[in-house]
């Protein structure tokens, strides 16, 4: 089956809903969202105690300016400048359409929009509708594409991207990317019968259909599928490896991150989850022999409970807050944290849980110190005698949130790990958010790797929708309906219809560990050079195999783009930043910082912060079947004639 409209959007997170909004906005209404389902994806299925969504400051008198704030996106590192710039002077439009949507974004009695501070952020720039931004994001953006009876088309897997390729001047496999014109994609459907219901992964009930297209709005979210220790909802494993299949540029692939979340309802355990200052207990397998297991770090109880309570506005794991030179207790950092989560998880094989139910062995208001207490006696929560009290005081919503999903954890203890939960990487575009390689392809929202090495807290969310207005304009100012730029007969073959094997579920748990063993927040060269072995080996099974399992396939070729752009990062010499930390068996000068994992020592290599002047570009080629790594110099943030007259001039031409 074929069908053709002008504009292609595929995935119904935040980002892909946003871009038919606006596309709409801008006169274009030949479009059509296709996705595997507008209950599926990141934004409608996640959030944490409260989801943050970053823009420039609207209140108080704090000066803030659009230049201030794509510096602290610049300064996050191997971040382009333009990007940054257009992050910034859209992010105040983008919030704006939300509220208009009917988003309760919190405004004082004169429309002041209230913020706090989020990690990485050096003002008061964040807010929040609660743990739910993200959710209801969609759900208003949803309402009123329905109302503008915007087609949307759910039960669509997307399958392959349809490029006409040009032809390339290169005759041997040079580092150039493949480069090209998108002319639609391919879907599997389900069949009829099976519509709406996703649970169902029954193999041969799948169409396929072809949808033709001037552009196509990439909205298919992060890459949700490739670890197993993961907070991205089950349900979204995402489709960047159709891009990256076709040749699609990436960037940025190895900066993800990784932090503390709830693993039977997936949610982040963030904010006032660590500001109350819960226990942390580790069990056996079968939750016998509990301990509270930071005590063993600790030279007299409670010594470590300031990192509790910093791992609040300090969530996601920070190369930069392990060992310190000044650290909060004995030059620890609060990502010390997360290592001991780690060592408990994986290196001992038990469980770890948080107790809201009592306070931790030595929880004192000189054992939290100055800055918790404080914390705590201004949200009028510090004399209150458990975490659970605490919570209930500073934010119920989240103790009604796990109670929602079938988690009280008034009675009960709540189970944690370290989570992948956000790639910062992703499909690398210019500034209309337009792929530097694929013309008339708009990789936007989480799939987007415009974001560098560290990223304010919510900037995520803030991109997505600027994205979504830069994509539509520039989509608005291209090619009328009628001018078609392709042929339709260059995009048709035979296909296979099968979308999973039987064994898709083992297959999936392997390439899942794998990953999570390798590319996770501790990395080490010789593990990522087995993983890519096993990966390639994995990979040249399917090939022989016929692509037993296509979505299998495309995340192991995920995987093995991913995992060569980590290994290219170690070689280079980064060493240890954003997330994720480099470690090393051999100790070898006084000045590396040492850490304990289960008693054995290691050294984590320094960061050379020359890499953050660089962005790192990664591609698969499809013609040649290779992996390309290079890195570029950075752009700097552009100083635009920002004078009215000559732009107005230049507006009307
Ligand atoms: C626990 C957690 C907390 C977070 N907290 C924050 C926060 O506080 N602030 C912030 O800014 N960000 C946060 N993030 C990140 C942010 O939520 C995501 O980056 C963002 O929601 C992604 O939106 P998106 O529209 O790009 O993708 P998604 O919302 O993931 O949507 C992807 C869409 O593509 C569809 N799709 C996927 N694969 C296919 C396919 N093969 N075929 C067809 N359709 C497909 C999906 O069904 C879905 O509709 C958090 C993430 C997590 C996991």
């Amino acid at each position: 089956m074929k069908k053709h409209v002008h504009t292609l959007i595929i995935g119904s997170g935040a980002a892909g809903l946003a871009a038919a909004l606006q596309l709409h906005r801008n006169g274009i209404s030949d479009i059509l969202i296709a996705t595997e389902s507008l209950a599926g994806g990141t934004s409608i299925n996640t959030g944490s105690d409260k989801q943050t969504y970053y823009k420039l400051s609207l209140c108080g008198n704090e000066a803030d300016s659009i230049r201030s704030m794509a510096e602290t996106f610049f300064n996050g590192g191997s971040m382009h400048g333009d990007l940054a710039l257009a992050e910034a002077a859209n992010s105040v439009r983008a919030f704006m359409n939300l509220v208009e949507l009917g988003l309760p974004f919190p405004a004082d009695e004169f429309g002041q929009f209230v913020g706090y501070k989020t990690d990485h952020d050096p003002r008061q720039r964040a807010t929040s509708i609660g743990p739910y931004t993200s959710r209801e994001m969609c759900r208003a953006l949803i309402r009123e594409l329905q109302k503008l009876q915007v087609p949307i088309q759910e039960g669509l897997f997307v399958k392959e991207l349809l490029i006409d390729y040009d032809t390339r001047k290169t005759e041997v496999n040079a580092p150039i990317p493949p480069s090209g014109k998108i002319c639609g994609a391919r879907f599997f459907q389900r069949s009829e019968e099976v519509q709406g219901n996703l649970a169902d992964e029954n193999a041969d009930r799948w169409d396929v259909i072809e949808i033709l297209a001037e552009n196509v709005v990439f909205a298919v979210g992060g890459p949700g599928g490739l670890y197993r220790t993961s907070v991205y909802p089950k349900v979204h494993t995402g489709a960047i490896g159709v891009a990256l299949q076709a040749g699609a540029l990436a960037q940025n692939l190895p900066e993800s991150q990784f932090g503390l979340a709830s693993i039977g309802f997936r949610w982040n355990v963030s904010g006032t989850f660590m500001q109350v200052v819960p226990s942390f207990i580790s069990t056996e397998q079968d939750g016998s022999n509990p301990k509270e297991f930071l005590e063993e770090y600790a030279n007299f109880p409670g010594e470590l409970l300031p990192l509790v309570f910093l791992k609040g506005y300090q969530w996601p794991f920070d190369s930069r807050k392990t060992v310190l030179k000044n650290g909060v207790v004995r030059n620890w950092g609060s990502s010390m944290v997360d290592i001991w989560v780690y060592v408990e998880t994986v290196l001992r094989g038990r469980r770890v849980w948080l107790d809201f139910r009592k306070n931790p062995t030595g929880y004192s208001r000189e054992n939290i110190g100055e800055e918790a207490w404080n914390y705590l006696e201004k949200s009028e929560a510090a004399n209150l005698e458990t975490p659970l009290g605490r919570l209930e005081k500073m934010n119920p919503e989240a103790i009604q949130m796990y109670a929602d999903h079938h988690i009280d954890i008034r009675s009960e203890m709540l189970e944690i790990a370290v989570c992948a939960q956000h790639n910062n990487g992703g499909l690398a575009a210019d500034v209309n958010w337009e792929s530097l390689n694929i013309r008339g392809l708009f990789p936007i929202g989480e799939v987007n790797g415009s974001h560098g090495v560290y990223r304010p807290g919510g900037s995520a969310l803030n991109s997505g929708q600027v994205a979504a207005i830069r994509a539509a304009g520039k989509i608005a100012r291209g090619p009328s309906y009628d001018a078609k730029s392709f042929t339709e007969n260059q995009t048709t073959e035979p296909l296979p219809s099968v979308l999973e094997t039987v064994d898709w579920i083992n297959e999936r748990r392997e390439l899942q560990e794998r990953m999570t063993r390798a590319g996770g927040f501790l990395r080490r060269m010789e593990t990522i050079e087995n993983a890519l072995c096993e990966t390639k080996n994995r990979m040249a099974q399917i090939r022989t195999a016929g692509m037993q399992s296509q979505r299998n396939a495309y995340l192991l070729r995920t995987e093995e783009v991913y995992l060569e752009a980590i290994r290219f990062q170690l070689q280079s010499g980064v060493g240890s930043r954003g997330s994720a930390i480099v470690l090393t068996d051999k100790i070898s000068d006084d000045e590396q910082n040492v850490i304990e994992l289960d008693g054995k020592k290691v050294a984590v290599l320094p960061e050379n912060e020359t890499f953050r002047n660089f962005v790192q570009e990664t591609w698969f080629d499809p013609e040649y079947g290779t992996i390309v790594n290079r890195w570029v110099p950075r752009r700097d943030i552009p100083e635009p004639d920002s004078w009215f007259e000559n732009v107005w001039r230049m507006k009307k031409k």
